[in-house]
This record gives C-alpha cells, sequence and structure tokens, in this order.
C-alpha cells in the first residue's frame, strides 16, 4: 500500500502570503508570481528591511494605589 505519488509541498509567498505548490506552475516559487518576486528583491534592494513600526507603549491604565 504505497502512494506512488508524493505529496505537495506547498509554501506561502513570503510578499503576500499566498499558498503556493512548489511545482513547475510556479516557476517563481517560492514567490507566487514574478510581481511579488520583484516587490522582494526591491526592498532587499532598497531601505525594505527597516523597522516597521515599534509598539507604542501607553499608559492607560495607571491606576494610584
Ligand atoms: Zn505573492
Amino acid at each position: 500500500m504505497t502512494d506512488p505519488t508524493p505529496e505537495p509541498i506547498k509554501l506561502d509567498c513570503p510578499t503576500c502570503s499566498e499558498t503556493i505548490v512548489w511545482s513547475e506552475d510556479y516557476p517563481y516559487r517560492p514567490f507566487c508570481s514574478e510581481r511579488c518576486k520583484m516587490i522582494d528583491l526591491g526592498e532587499w534592494a532598497s531601505e525594505g528591511h527597516k523597522i516597521p513600526g515599534e509598539p507604542v507603549i501607553l499608559d492607560e491604565n495607571d491606576q494610584p494605589l
């Protein structure tokens, strides 16, 4: 009882998180499309890896004892 067809490898596009299958259907894998690949490369080439935004901590719940 062996399955001749291997399970397709699924992964998420790093750019848009679209689920793709690791096959010839996606020549730009791990990206879903050329567009997402270019977006990712463009971000690395420019200043794409900045800190997206620091969390702002607000002291709204300062209850005096
Ligand atoms: Zn994508």
